[in-house]
Order: structure tokens, then C-alpha cells, then sequence
């Protein structure tokens, strides 16, 4: 376990002080729908048509009524179909529009008849979460509205297995063991779920690891500025 202490770079010396109103108010709404998706309050509603297709519920509102809502906020919800879209609704609106994803958070049945496992989703997050500097001081906000589509599959993960990842041995790919990379990533991932979840101020600030830094750290930033703690 690593152990994590403030940057001593917070407070700026130098504070822009419209660039921090500015972070202040993108990231309380980016951590409203955070704590939405988090918490389960999000509905999934089934975006008909082919994924190459525009689906005729594109440009209609949340609360249209032709849009079927489920209250499917888990993977093992007999309801969810492996590899269909899903329009998901928060009651935080998203400024960046509806979020519109595929369900690829596990493999289905014929991939790994012995129990759930992602190998796809971990490959995926890999690639996301693991090269973007955005990420890897833990933005669970940008995970959360940036890539929306996968933080709720990692939440439905999460409240179905205990694990944004959760493996099981000889699926279709014929791995034994989980790949030390992707148990590393989802123990992390799991343990920023894990603390937001005991805390909705325990979240790393989205801005305190980006080249812009953070310029509310130390003037009302609610969030964490930390960074791990040298090796004595
Ligand atoms: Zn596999
Ligand atoms: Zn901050």
C-alpha cells in the first residue's frame, strides 16, 4: 500500500483567480454525476438501431417517452445484454450530452462458461486509464464524466463482484491467472472506489496532477492534493 501526503507545491504561490472559479465550478458538477454513477442512482435505457446506426432515441430528451428506463445499476442484472448499447440517465445532467456506451464490462457465457471475467474491459482500461496523465494519480472525476461510459461498467462490476474486474481461470483466452497488470489496476481502482465511497471528499482533485494544477488547493478545494509518500 502506498502512502500518500499533500504536494507541499499547494497552496500556489501564484493563484489565477477566474481559472480557479472556473475549476471550482467544472469540478463540483463533474463530481455530482461522479457521486451519481458511484452511488447507483443511474438508469440505462437499451439505444435501439446497429451501433453503425443513428438510434432513433438520438437527440430526444431524458424525458421522452418513448425511452424505456431500467433501474439496472448491476452486471448480473438479467436485463443487461453483453455487447448492446445503453443510454444512461443521472439526475445530475451531464453538460457534455447523454452518455451512450457498450456493454463490455464481462465477457459473455461463451467466452467464460465457468463464472464472470473481463478480459476486454481490462484491456480497455488499460489502455485508457493507464496512458492518459489524466488518470494516473486517480481522476476518478474525469473517469467519471470523461469517460462516463466506463466508470458506470466499472460500478456495475463493482456492485455485482466486489472488483471493476473480476476473473475467473480458463476462459476462452485459456489465462490461468489474472495478469499482474490488470489485478494491479483494478486494486487501485477498487481502493479509489472504496475510499470515495466511505467519502465523497476523499477523491484525488482533478486538477492537482495536470500541468494546470490546481488553484483552489489551500483556498476551498475540498478534494485531496496528495502525492505518495518518499521511501524512507
Ligand atoms: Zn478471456
Ligand atoms: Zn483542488
Amino acid at each position: 500500500m502506498v502512502s500518500l501526503v499533500p504536494n507541499p507545491i499547494y497552496p500556489l504561490k501564484k493563484c489565477d483567480l477566474v481559472l480557479a472559479k472556473n475549476q471550482g465550478d467544472l469540478q463540483r458538477i463533474m463530481h455530482q454525476l461522479t457521486m451519481d454513477i458511484l452511488h447507483g442512482r443511474f438508469e440505462l435505457a437499451h439505444r435501439a438501431g446497429w451501433w453503425f446506426d443513428s438510434s432513433p432515441l438520438d437527440g430526444k430528451g431524458d424525458d421522452d417517452p418513448d425511452i424505456e428506463w431500467m433501474d439496472a445499476t448491476k452486471r448480473h442484472d438479467q436485463r443487461l445484454r453483453n455487447m448492446d448499447r445503453y443510454r444512461l440517465r443521472t439526475p445530475t445532467k451531464n453538460p457534455n450530452g447523454p452518455t451512450v456506451f457498450k456493454l463490455i464490462s464481462t465477457e459473455g457465457n461463451e467466452h467464460s462458461p465457468n463464472g464472470a471475467t473481463s478480459c476486454s474491459f481490462a484491456m480497455t482500461l488499460e489502455l485508457t486509464l493507464e496512458d492518459d496523465e489524466r488518470y494516473r494519480e486517480g481522476g476518478l472525476h474525469y473517469v467519471g464524466c470523461a469517460t462516463g461510459g466506463y466508470f458506470v461498467q466499472m460500478m456495475l462490476n463493482y456492485r455485482s463482484y466486489g472488483t471493476i474486474l473480476p476473473f475467473t481461470p480458463n476462459c476462452h483466452c485459456g489465462t490461468t491467472t489474472i495478469p499482474p497488470k490488470w489485478a494491479a489496476l483494478a486494486a487501485k481502482w477498487d481502493s479509489i472506489i472504496r475510499r470515495a465511497l466511505a467519502d465523497e471528499y476523499d477523491i484525488q482533485c482533478m486538477f492537482a496532477d495536470v500541468p494546470l494544477k490546481c488553484h483552489t488547493a489551500g483556498r476551498g478545494c475540498p478534494f485531496k492534493h496528495d502525492i505518495p509518500a518518499k521511501k524512507k
